[in-house]
């Protein structure tokens, strides 16, 4: 945490509301797989005096006088990036996830092109083609997704749809998938029937660079992430591509969908993509696995059905229908005690998206907290216990557990 000596004064209501917010983080279990804790470098670079200065523009072509300094920060956040992903090129302007894949699909398309990405009930983004988003209603979208017994993809069937719809682009990577992403299989498909290949690797960009999990970018035309979730940096993001593409996409983020970056947030990324290049960051996020694979066996061990039975990320899904209640009740109940999850869709859900049939769980803030297996086992058991039986004496008992561990 981060002393803050003016804020009490000035505004003593706001700061009460973030103390508030500093305690719910510090005694729960943060265990919403798209949240991690960032570092105390991360957030005071994100509070620093860049937030005064417009920049539109790009480094050494800006718009406005005064930014040699902007532009070595920006120029070091730009180099870090391609050094820590390997990547020909980086836009590290996207304010966040979501603009950044519109960012993409314009600057590679035209509204109305086909693209084929995820099922968004089998673990797809919001901005892979819900009919709310903006991607949907400006993108023709098919959908691929999970088989329905293995809850797995299976890659010959995305290859017999790519052939059949002819996309323009193929975009893999997801929200709510617990299993490994085949990316190389994904742009090998792309390449055979003429389309873009894009990855959206923001849950998982972390376990990229720890080396858990499979790279997109040597073999994707683009990529995106976010920098929140397992790469534990600001809430934001960034695209990467090849070369060949590098003026479309900087055309398209600035001036095409932005105008004056988040320089302070942009030196944020900075610091995060700089502790990322160290060995403590890449046994951090083995450990995120680690701990993900342990939390899935005990919630198995204790009788608790994962869709596609485990994980190989960060991120688990608990299908509640056989314990007879719904993913919200479940996450409401789990909440109560502390233990903070977001409610999900699972495949082939029988529910509607407010009031779903699943429960996604993840371990990356808990993994930033410090705790390994043994923790991992505790709270396996403490959620199943829960969750099989919520009643308040149940919620008692879970509630002192959860104070005893946050407060170590
Ligand atoms: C979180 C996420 C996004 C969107 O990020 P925002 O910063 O919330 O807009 C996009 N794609 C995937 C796969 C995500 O998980």
């Amino acid at each position: 945490m981060i002393p803050r000596h003016h804020l009490p004064i000035v505004d003593p209501e706001l700061d009460a509301l973030i103390v508030q917010e500093e305690k719910r983080q510090h005694d729960g279990l943060l265990m919403i797989a798209s949240e991690n804790l960032a570092s105390d470098a991360v957030l005071e670079a994100a509070g620093t005096v860049l937030t005064n200065k417009y920049a539109e523009g790009y480094p050494g072509k800006r718009y406005y006088t005064g930014a040699q300094y902007i532009d070595q920060i920006e120029q070091l956040a730009i180099d870090r990036a391609k050094k820590l992903f390997g990547a020909e090129h980086a836009n590290v302007q996207p304010n966040a996830g979501s603009g950044a894949n519109l960012a993409c699909y314009f600057a590679l398309l035209e509204p109305g092109d086909t693209i084929l990405a995820m099922n968004l009930s089998h673990g797809g983004h919001l901005t892979h083609g819900h009919p709310v988003s903006l991607s949907g209603k400006l993108f023709h979208f098919v959908h691929y997704g999970v088989e329905q017994d293995t809850e797995m993809i299976n890659m010959d069937n995305v290859a017999a749809l790519a052939r059949e719809v002819k996309p323009k682009l193929i975009l893999s990577g997801f929200t709510s998938y617990p299993r490994a992403v085949p990316f190389s299989r994904f742009a090998e498909i792309a390449r055979e029937v003429g389309a873009y290949a894009m990855a959206d690797m923001s849950h998982i960009a972390g376990l990229v660079v720890g080396g858990v999990h499979e790279s997109p970018v040597p073999t994707h035309d683009v990529v995106m992430t976010t920098t929140t979730k397992t790469l534990r940096g600001p809430r934001s993001a960034i695209i990467l591509c090849k070369e060949q593409f590098a003026k479309q996409i900087d055309k398209m983020v600035f001036p095409g969908m932005q105008g004056g970056p988040l320089e302070h947030i942009i030196a944020a990324k900075a610091v995060c993509f700089k502790e990322a290049m160290t060995d403590e960051y890449k046994k951090y996020q083995q450990q995120i696995a680690i701990n993900a694979k342990v939390l899935a066996e005990t919630l198995m061990a204790e009788g608790l059905r994962l869709v596609s039975g485990g994980t190989d990320t960060h991120l688990m899904i608990i299908d509640c229908t056989p314990l007879g209640i719904s993913g919200k009740q479940g996450a409401d109940t789990l909440a109560e005690c502390g233990i903070y999850a977001n409610f999900n869709m699972i495949p082939f859900d029988t529910r509607k998206p407010a009031d779903p049939s699943g429960i996604r769980l993840g371990t990356p803030a808990l993994t930033a907290r410090g705790m390994k297996e043994p923790e991992m086992k505790v709270i396996g058991k403490l959620i199943a216990d829960l969750l099989k039986n919520p009643t308040d004496e149940q919620k008692e008992k879970t509630k002192g557990t959860v104070r005893e561990m946050t407060s170590k």
